[in-house]
């Protein structure tokens, strides 16, 4: 293998991490970054978005329940956490599927 050198290296790709070796390697230091686990940290794959994409599930079915005030009228409105949680799934996986491209 090749031997490559840089300037700094960065340990994890969270929002610190990543912010952080963007900025290096636009400054023109070759930047490497180290990631033991989750690509992109926790923001992306355990907190922020899948956490947002929960949220909204439980928008739509608030919404759906008042449909009546705004003169839309449905059925009885259940909420199955299965769906609820393929979808979330969906989501991450379509963002490690765009990180795993990007770092290839
Ligand atoms: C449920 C939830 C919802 C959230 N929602 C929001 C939100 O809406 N907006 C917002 O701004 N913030 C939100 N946050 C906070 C946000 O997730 C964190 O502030 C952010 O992820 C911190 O980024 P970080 O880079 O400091 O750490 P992390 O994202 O934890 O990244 C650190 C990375 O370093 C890696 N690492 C650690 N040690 C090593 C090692 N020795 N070798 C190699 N790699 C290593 C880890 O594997 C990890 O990937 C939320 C948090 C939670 C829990």
């Amino acid at each position: 293998m090749d031997e490559q050198r840089f300037d700094i290296l960065i340990i994890g790709s969270g929002e610190a991490g990543k912010f952080l070796a963007w900025s290096m390697a636009n400054s023109g230091r070759p930047t490497a970054v180290v990631e033991r686990k989750l690509i992109g940290g926790a923001c992306p794959n355990i907190a922020c978005l899948p956490s947002k994409n929960i949220i909204h599930s439980a928008k739509v079915a608030e919404l759906a329940r008042r449909g009546a005030e705004f003169g839309v009228h449905t059925g009885p409105v259940t909420v199955e956490m299965a769906g609820v949680r393929t979808r979330k799934r969906k989501m991450v996986e379509g963002g490690s599927e765009t990180a795993r491209l990007q770092r290839t």
